[in-house]
């Protein structure tokens, strides 16, 4: 099936007879015959026990994501944040070490710098405009893996995957690549050499600001047997003794994540929140094609306007990622754009106040156009020289561009645009 199809048909397929629609399977539990059928799933849980880390309609939900992505499995969270957790510390123990490029989403930054830290786990950040021996030069004996974001939210750099593969492979360690902004239909990390993927699936994924959720996906490529992750291989006594990487082969890194980490912490999505995200999938694809022509062409306009000091966006002639973006994201660059208002925070918070149909919200990838001043939000708390260190412009705006007619969308930023005149 190709992609389109695939985000309508792949993960359910209805028996003769019955429901059309993917079915809510609202329960906690499931029930069998015997006492030695469920006895027998403690030691291998390889179907439905307990919703607290897999039920039948999430379960749709994973199967057709790790499709959309080319991965062998996949599991949902209850949170993108939750994703980017386990997928480190299903590798990462107290002790180990990881590298990350420092251009990722802030939250990740935070889970990564603050929170693992205090779990014992050091994340080393990189450039993702590193040479390969300022790479090299972060690894260290006790480093598990590399993670990367494919199109950083909100600073829109592209990530070279295929160089960032090539350098995590070279040291036996596997790559992530946190996919949000471009999904699976702008952009197949695994294609590219990553290893395994995750997503906020609250962004376009659900697409339409109904539902926090994210998701991890196995390329099932990665050889965990390679010495560095005795973890995978040797007995896990927490589940009689079993080797992931023995029972499971290519699928050792999403069972594992579902019998320890999930199992244990159980940040699952409940049914009802898997069943929305499944009605945003059916339609991604074609969403995805709206947001990047409409993106495309406001921040064409934003480069003409007048109180524009500069405009971000990679499938702009002048972004020093248009090449690499043409590369990884051949079908548009999504939907995010960033700018910078000439004049600082006052002429950005005059024109987002003026803006009418963009809705003011802490939100990215909604169906309806949505904007965000890091300045005043985000990154409130920095000093005006802070934001400067941070590269970031007082008069820089995160526009997220919707599925509206592009002309209404323009037509709505030419008029706030007016009132910075008076
Ligand atoms: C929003 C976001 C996250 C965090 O996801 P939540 O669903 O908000 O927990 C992680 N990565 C990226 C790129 C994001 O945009």
């Amino acid at each position: 099936m190709k992609f389109e199809t695939q985000c309508m048909h792949e993960g359910y397929t209805p028996a003769n007879g019955a429901p059309r629609v993917m079915p809510i399977v609202q329960s906690t539990t499931y029930a069998f015959d015997s006492t030695d059928h469920i006895g027998d799933l403690f030691n291998l849980p390889n179907e439905h026990m307990y919703s607290r880390f897999s039920n039948p309609t999430v379960e749709c939900v994973e199967k057709k994501i790790a499709a959309l992505e080319g991965g062998v499995a996949a599991m949902c969270t209850s949170s993108g944040q939750a994703a980017s957790l386990l997928s480190v510390i299903n590798v990462c123990s107290a002790g180990d070490s990881f590298i990350s490029t420092n251009s990722i989403y802030g939250g990740t930054v935070n889970l990564f710098a603050v929170t693992l830290k205090k779990l014992g786990i050091e994340c080393i950040f990189v450039s993702p405009e590193a040479s390969d021996e300022e790479l090299q030069a972060a690894v260290k004996p006790n480093t598990k893996l590399v993670f990367g974001e494919t199109l950083a939210n909100p600073a829109l750099t592209v990530l070279d995957i295929e160089r960032f593969a090539a350098f995590a492979h070279r040291n036996n360690l596997p790559l992530i690549v946190d996919n949000t902004f471009p999904t699976p239909y702008l952009c197949r990390p695994i294609e590219h050499g990553a290893d395994i993927v995750i997503h906020s699936t609250t962004k376009y994924m659900d697409g339409h600001a109904l539902q926090v959720g994210g998701v991890i996906v196995d390329g099932g490529h990665f050889n965990w047997a390679n010495g560095k992750f005795p973890d995978f291989v040797e007995p896990d006594e927490s589940y009689h003794g079993i080797s992931y990487t023995e029972s499971f082969g290519n699928q050792a890194y999403i069972i594992k994540a579902r019998m320890q980490l999930m199992r244990d912490l159980g940040c699952y999505p409940a049914a009802n929140s898997a069943f929305l995200l499944n009605l945003g999938l059916e339609t991604l694809a074609i969403r995805m094609d709206r947001y990047c022509d409409n993106a495309q062409k406001v921040a064409e306009y934003l480069e003409g306007c007048k109180h524009v000091a500069s405009v971000s966006y990679p499938g702009l002639n002048s972004s020093p990622y248009y090449n690499r973006a043409k590369h990884y994201m051949p079908k548009g660059c999504s939907g995010v754009i960033t700018f910078n208002i000439k004049g600082g925070k006052s002429a950005a918070v005059k024109f987002m106040d003026a803006l009418q149909l963009a809705s003011k919200v802490v939100h990215v990838a909604d169906i309806r156009t949505c904007v965000l001043h890091p300045a005043s939000a985000t990154h409130r708390q920095l000093t005006d020289a802070q934001l400067e260190a941070a590269g970031i412009d007082g008069g820089m705006i995160r526009f997220s561009v919707g599925l509206e007619n592009v002309e209404d969308i323009i037509a709505d930023i030419a008029q706030a645009m007016d009132k910075l005149d008076a």
